[in-house]
C-alpha cells in the first residue's frame, strides 16, 4: 500500500512539474523561445552595438537568438524576416531599412502568429506591430537645432550667419522626426533673418539623404560650397547623423575649412558613433546626439518578454507615432546632446566608451 501511494505521489510531482510547459509563455533550457532580431546595416556602428547589446540581453534572459543585418538592402531585410518566420522564430525585432516596406512580411508573420518590435524606427503601413521601442526623436531634432542656436548666440540677437540643413532618409520615419525637430529651432530665426541659407534649399525633399549616406551627403556639401560660398564662409551646418557629418567635414575640409583663418563651422550629429567622437576630440565634429543602445536593447527585451507571456509592456506614449493603420504603444528613450565639454560625463563615466577606444 505505501508504495503504490508513493508511486502516485511521485507521479503526481511529475505532472506538476510539467504544467508550466503545457501552459506556454514559461520559459525552460529545453524549450528556449526563439527570436528573430533583424538589423539595417553593419556600416554603421551604432547598429553593430544594438544588434549585440540585443543578443546578449535576450539570451540572459534565456533566449535563443537570430540576429540578421541586411546591409541596407531592403530585399534582403525582407528575405531575412521570412526566412527567421520558416525557423520557427516566437517573436521578431526589427530595425527596418525602409519602414514601409514590410507590409507583406508582416502579414506572413501574423499568419504565423509572430509578433513584431518595432526598434528604433517605426514600421508603417501595418496593423501587426506591436511596440515600438526608440528614443524621443523630435526632442533629438531639438537637441541638434537648439545647439546651433546656443553656440551661435541666436537668442542675444547675433547674426546674421551662414547655415545649411541636411535631413536623414526618406524611407525612415524617424528622419521626419529630427528635421521637424530642429527646423522648429531654426525657424524663428530664418524668418528674422539672422541665419542666412545661401543655397535656398529648406524642404525635406531637398536636404534628405537617401539611406543616411554619408557620401551623398558629401557630394552635396561639395556642391552647396562650390554654387553658394566661394565668397562666404559657412558657420553651422545641421547634420542628422554622424555618418553624415563625417562627409559634410570631408567636403568642408577639402574647400579649405579647418586651415588658418578659415574656421571649420558647427557640425552637428546623432549616435556617438567612434569616429564622430574622435572628431570632436580633434576639433571638428561639433555635437553629436548620444542614445545608449544598452537602453534601447533592455527597453526592447522587456517588450518581447511582455508579448511572449501575453502581458502589456510599459510604454510611455501611446499618441506620437501612427504608422498609417494604427498608432503603436510607444517607449520614448531619452536622448542626451553631447559636445567636448560633457562627452566624458556621458560616454566614458558610463561605460559606453572607455577612454582608450578614443585614441
Ligand atoms: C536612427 C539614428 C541613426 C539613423 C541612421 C535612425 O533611424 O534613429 O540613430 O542615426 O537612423 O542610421
Amino acid at each position: 500500500m505505501k508504495r503504490i501511494i508513493a508511486v502516485i505521489a511521485l507521479a503526481l510531482m511529475v505532472m506538476l512539474a510539467a504544467v508550466p510547459l503545457f501552459a506556454g509563455g514559461q520559459q525552460d533550457s529545453g524549450s528556449a523561445k526563439l527570436v528573430g532580431i533583424a538589423m539595417p546595416t553593419q556600416s554603421s556602428q551604432r547598429w553593430i552595438q544594438d544588434g549585440g547589446n540585443m543578443k546578449k540581453i535576450l539570451e540572459e534572459r534565456g533566449y535563443k537568438v537570430i540576429l540578421q543585418y541586411a546591409e541596407d538592402n531592403i530585399d534582403a531585410q525582407v528575405a531575412q524576416i521570412e526566412n527567421m518566420i520558416t525557423r520557427g522564430v516566437n517573436c521578431l525585432v526589427i530595425a527596418s531599412i525602409d519602414g514601409e516596406s514590410l507590409t507583406n512580411v508582416l502579414e506572413k508573420a501574423a499568419a504565423s502568429n509572430v509578433p513584431v518590435i518595432a526598434y528604433d524606427r517605426l514600421i508603417r503601413n501595418s496593423p501587426h506591430v506591436s511596440y515600438y521601442a526608440t528614443f524621443d526623436n523630435y526632442k533629438v531634432g531639438v537637441q541638434q537645432g537648439g545647439y546651433i542656436v546656443e553656440k551661435l548666440g541666436l537668442k542675444e540677437g547675433k547674426g546674421p550667419y551662414n547655415v545649411e540643413i541636411f535631413a536623414g532618409s526618406p524611407d525612415d520615419n524617424n528622419a521626419y522626426f529630427f528635421f521637424n525637430g530642429a527646423m522648429d529651432q531654426l525657424n524663428p530665426y530664418i524668418k528674422k533673418g539672422q541665419l542666412k541659407i545661401r543655397s535656398n534649399q529648406t524642404d525635406f525633399a531637398q536636404v534628405a539623404t537617401l539611406r543616411w549616406d554619408g557620401a551623398t551627403a558629401q557630394q552635396r556639401m561639395d556642391n552647396i560650397i562650390t554654387a553658394h560660398y566661394t565668397n562666404a564662409n559657412i558657420d553651422a551646418v545641421l547634420s542628422p547623423y554622424d555618418g553624415i557629418s563625417i562627409g559634410i567635414l570631408s567636403a568642408l575640409k577639402s574647400a579649405g575649412y579647418g586651415r588658418g583663418a578659415k574656421k571649420l563651422p558647427i557640425v552637428t550629429g546623432q549616435d556617438a558613433e567612434l569616429p564622430s567622437v574622435k572628431s570632436m576630440l580633434a576639433g571638428e565634429q561639433t555635437h553629436t546626439v548620444f542614445k545608449d543602445t544598452r537602453t534601447l536593447a533592455n527597453r526592447a527585451a522587456s517588450m518581447v518578454d511582455a508579448v511572449l507571456q501575453g502581458k502589456a509592456a510599459e510604454v510611455n506614449d501611446t499618441k506620437t507615432y501612427d504608422n498609417g493603420v494604427k498608432i503603436v504603444p510607444s517607449y520614448l528613450e531619452e536622448p542626451v546632446s553631447v559636445d567636448i565639454t560633457n562627452y566624458r560625463e556621458a560616454l566614458i563615466d558610463t561605460g559606453y566608451y572607455k577612454e582608450a577606444d578614443l585614441k
